[in-house]
C-alpha cells in the first residue's frame, strides 16, 4: 500500500475507496519489500555492522503483529488520503489510529489555513542512492512548510505495543528527514521528527542527556513525542549513515549482540548470539552455592535475548523442514489434538437429554464477559469501577527503570519458593 502521494494545500487526494474487509484483504495480498539497508533497518546495523551480510538470503516470516502493524498504516494512510476510515473500520484501529492521523492532519490543516506554501507526502518512497543504491525506505507521512521557519516535519506511526521508540536521534527518521531533502530539494533550517505509539504510552522518565531533557516534548497522554533539530544535523546523520554503510560491505564486519537482535532476520543463525546464549548457559546461581548478586544482575539483560534467540531457532528450524530441508534427527509430525464438537449445540443438547436424561442448562455454560469486553459493549466512558477490582497476579522482578513502585519483600515472612516468572510483552515488528 506504498503508493506515493504528494500535495500541496487544496490538492485533493484521489485514491480507490474500499471498505475496512476490502482493505484487510488487499493488505493481505501485497507483498512488500525491503532494502537490507533500509531505514526500519538502520538501527540495527548501525551497532551490529555484520548482520547485513549474514542476513543475505534469509527471509523472514511475517507473524500476526506484523501483519496487524501492516493494516494499521493501511488504514492510518487511506484516513490521510481519504479524510475518513474505510466503512466497517473496528474501534480498537480507530481510537490508537486517531492519535497519529491528528497529529499529521492538525500540522497540514495549520499550514493551508495560514495560507503557507509547502508539500505533504504520505507513505512516500525516499531513496538515498547517493550514499548507497540499496539505502531507501518508505516514511509514514513527511510535511515541509515554508513559514514562519523553513521546516521539514517526518511523522512514524509505531503500532505495537511491545517496545517503546524513542524519537530522540531515531535514526530511521532521520534517514527519511534526510531521504525528504533529497527527494523534494526543498531548504530547511529545522528538521522535526515525530513518533505516534498510541498503544505504549511513554514509560518512565529517563532521558539520555540535558539536550534531550529540553528537545524532546510529549503529549497529554505520552503517546506522542516530537523533537527538533537544526537541519544542519542532517548533514552529521549523513557522514555517519555513509560510515554505517561502509562498514557492513567489509567481509568481517563486526557481529554486536544487544536488543537489536530481536528483529534481526539472521539472529537464528548468529554464531555472535549463540555464543552469548552458550557462555549464559554455563553460569549457576543457586542460594546454596556462594554467589555475587553483581554478576546476578549483569546476567539478567540478557536473558530476553537468550529467549529469543531460543524462540528464533525453533521457528527457523520448523519453518526450514517445513521447505523440506532433512535435520538429522528431526521430523515434522501432527500436533496433538484436542476434542471438539462437530455436530450442531442443539443436536448435542436434544442427544444428551433423550439418551442420559442430562437438562439442557447442565451442558451449556453462560459467562459474563471480562471487564474490557463489558466496557467496550457498554461505551467509551462506561463506569464500572464498583464492579472490578484489579488484583495482582503476583509479583515480578523488573529493571529500576520501570515505572511501578518497588514492593519491598519481607524477610521474615515464610515463602514458598515458585517458577520464576518474568513479564514480557509481545512486540510487533521494530515496534511499527
Ligand atoms: S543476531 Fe544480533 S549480533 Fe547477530 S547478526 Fe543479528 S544483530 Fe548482529
Amino acid at each position: 500500500m506504498s503508493t506515493a502521494l504528494t500535495m500541496s494545500p487544496g490538492y485533493v487526494f484521489k485514491r480507490p475507496t474500499y471498505t475496512f474487509e476490502e482493505l484487510k484483504k488487499k493488505v493481505k495480498e501485497t507483498v512488500g519489500s525491503h532494502s537490507p539497508l533500509g531505514a526500519s533497518q538502520a538501527e540495527r546495523y548501525f551497532v551490529c555492522p555484520g548482520s547485513v551480510r549474514l542476513s543475505k538470503g534469509i527471509e523472514k516470516k511475517s507473524s500476526p503483529y506484523a501483519e496487524e502493524g501492516t493494516l494499521a498504516h493501511a488504514l492510518a494512510d487511506y484516513f490521510l488520503c481519504h479524510g475518513k476510515w474505510p466503512k466497517g473500520t473496528p474501534k480498537e484501529f480507530i481510537e490508537p489510529l486517531a492519535v497519529y492521523v491528528e497529529a499529521v492532519m492538525a500540522d497540514y490543516i495549520g499550514l493551508v489555513k495560514n495560507g503557507r506554501s509547502g508539500q505533504l507526502g504520505v507513505e512516500e518512497e525516499f531513496h538515498l542512492s547517493t550514499i548507497h543504491p540499496d539505502l531507501w525506505g518508505t516514511a509514514d507521512a513527511a510535511l515541509w512548510i515554508s513559514e514562519p521557519v523553513l521546516k521539514l516535519i517526518v511523522y512514524d506511526l509505531k503500532f505495537g505495543r511491545g517496545k517503546y521508540v524513542k524519537v530522540y536521534n531515531n535514526r530511521q527518521l532521520l534517514f527519511y528527514a534526510l531521504g525528504a531533502l533529497f527527494k523534494w530539494k526543498v531548504p530547511a533550517q529545522e528538521v522535526e521528527l515525530v513518533i505516534a505509539q498510541p498503544r505504549l504510552p511513554r514509560p518512565g522518565d529517563e532521558v539520555e542527556s540535558v539536550d534531550e531533557m529540553f528537545s524532546v516534548t510529549y503529549n497529554k497522554d505520552r503517546t506522542l513525542s516530537r523533537w527538533s533539530v537544526p537541519a544542519l544535523r542532517l548533514y552529521d546523520f549523513a557522514a555517519e549513515l555513509a560510515e554505517s554503510v561502509r562498514r557492513t560491505d567489509d567481509p568481517n564486519a563486526e557481529l554486536v549482540t544487544g536488543p537489536h537482535c530481536k528483529f534481526c532476520p539472521a539472529a537464528p543463525i548468529c554464531p555472535a548470539r549463540s555464543g552469548t546464549s552458550l557462555v549464559l548457559a554455563q553460569e549457576e546461581f543457586s542460594p546454596a552455592l556462594p554467589y555475587d548478586p553483581n554478576a546476578l544482575a549483569a546476567v539478567l539483560p540478557y536473558l530476553d535475548e537468550v529467549e529469543d534467540w531460543v524462540k528464533n531457532v525453533r521457528a527457523f528450524a520448523y519453518n526450514e523442514a517445513e521447505r523440506g530441508v532433512d535435520i538429522p534427527g528431526y521430523k515434522i509430525v501432527q500436533k496433538h489434538g484436542k476434542e471438539h464438537w462437530i455436530a450442531d449445540e442443539e443436536t448435542v443438547a436434544a442427544h444428551c437429554e433423550l439418551f442420559y436424561g442430562v437438562d439442557r442448562d447442565e451442558v451449556f455454560t453462560k459467562k459474563l464477559k471480562t471487564p474490557k469486553q463489558v466496557r467496550e459493549v457498554c461505551g467509551k466512558g462506561a463506569d464500572l469501577s464498583a464492579y472490578t477490582s484489579k488484583r495482582s497476579r503476583g509479583r515480578v522482578l523488573v529493571p529500576d527503570s520501570d515505572p511501578r513502585v518497588s514492593v519491598r519483600p519481607d524477610p521474615t515472612q515464610e515463602f514458598e519458593v515458585l517458577e520464576p516468572e518474568w513479564e514480557r510483552v509481545e512486540e510487533n515488528e521494530q515496534g511499527e
